[in-house]
């Protein structure tokens, strides 16, 4: 168990294997989503990487939210009814979902800030909403009390539909969270990873037939004219349909248990790449702790 352990532990920091040092190649890296490869790892190290992403990499969402009561008067002296079609609570979730755009180097939680867990701007954002009916309040709506760099990142979410003398005075507060407590804080979505893919065709069996590419679901399989060439084995799903097609052993597909693709997504709260990092990070902390532990028992 110990021995395991350690192993583990210099996986992460980068040699799972003596002489072999895991590594990170960036294929696609845009704002909100990115396909990366892992190599000389087990799929044991890149699924601790999609769960720290998943429910470890934190970010900021709506935590509280504060419904003004009683009548709401406009500037020309009309009066409306605190209310909407739906329960608090569910305009209150809704809220919570929306993303909100999380500096990771800016905000701390709550419980660990030097105000003491008061709320400051280190670890609370305030939001108003003010709509009055007839009409769709949308995230776009939420108004950041100070810096207006904080607003939501997507305006367009629809929260709730106010019918006509309906009103919503709110005041949100945003704090930083972690996936593992409430799916809204979740920095990473779709996260997922797939053993390479990796595909060999033997020439001499192939006579360019091409039941292979017409059977192949992602339309990877190409013929040159001599030979049948693979056009973007990252594309494999692994099927195994060409393979069955085909004739036996001319086709081989192998998915590496070695290295990995790994993709994933954000709402827009933090940058893909920051996502990357800080999961990376929290892996380093976590197994220099675990490795310290074990230092003591000794
Ligand atoms: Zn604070």
């Amino acid at each position: 168990m110990t021995a395991q352990s350690r192993r583990v532990a210099r996986g992460v920091e980068g040699s799972e294997e003596k002489g072999k040092v895991m590594n990170i190649e960036i294929k696609e890296m845009e704002e909100r989503r990115a396909k990366i490869i892992v190599s000389n790892t087990t799929p044991s190290i890149v699924n601790l990487l999609r769960r720290a992403m998943i429910a470890d990499v934190p970010k900021m969402a709506i935590e509280d939210v504060e419904f003004h009561l009683g009548p709401i008067r406009d500037e020309h002296g009309n009066e409306y009814e605190s209310a909407a079609p739906l329960f608090d609570e569910i305009i209150a979730h809704r809220l919570g979902l929306v993303p909100i755009p999380t500096d990771l180097n800016l905000f701390t939680f709550r419980d660990q800030c030097s105000c003491g867990g008061v709320g400051c701007p280190q670890c609370t954002i305030i939001y108003s909403l003010s709509k009055k009916g007839p009409c769709t309040v949308y995230s776009g709506d939420l108004e950041p009390v100070g810096d207006p760099s904080l607003a939501p990142v997507d305006k367009n979410i629809p929260i709730v539909k106010l019918g006509e003398g309906q009103a919503l005075l709110i005041y949100a507060i945003a704090v930083l969270g972690r996936g593992k407590e409430h799916a809204k804080w979740q920095a990473a979505q779709a996260v997922g990873y797939k053993y390479y893919p990796e595909i060999n065709i033997d020439t001499k069996l192939c006579d360019l037939c091409m039941e292979c590419a017409q059977s192949c679901p992602v339309n990877i399989l190409k013929s040159d004219g001599k030979k049948i060439i693979v056009e973007d084995n990252e594309k494999c799903t692994l099927c195994n349909t060409c393979v069955e097609v085909c004739a036996p052993n001319a086709i081989k597909v192998i998915g590496r248990d070695d290295k990995f693709i790994l993709t994933y997504e954000t709402d827009g709260a933090l940058k893909a790449y920051d996502v990357l990092i800080y999961a990376l990070r929290i892996l380093r902390d976590r197994f220099s702790e675990i490795e310290k532990s074990l230092d003591s028992i000794k």
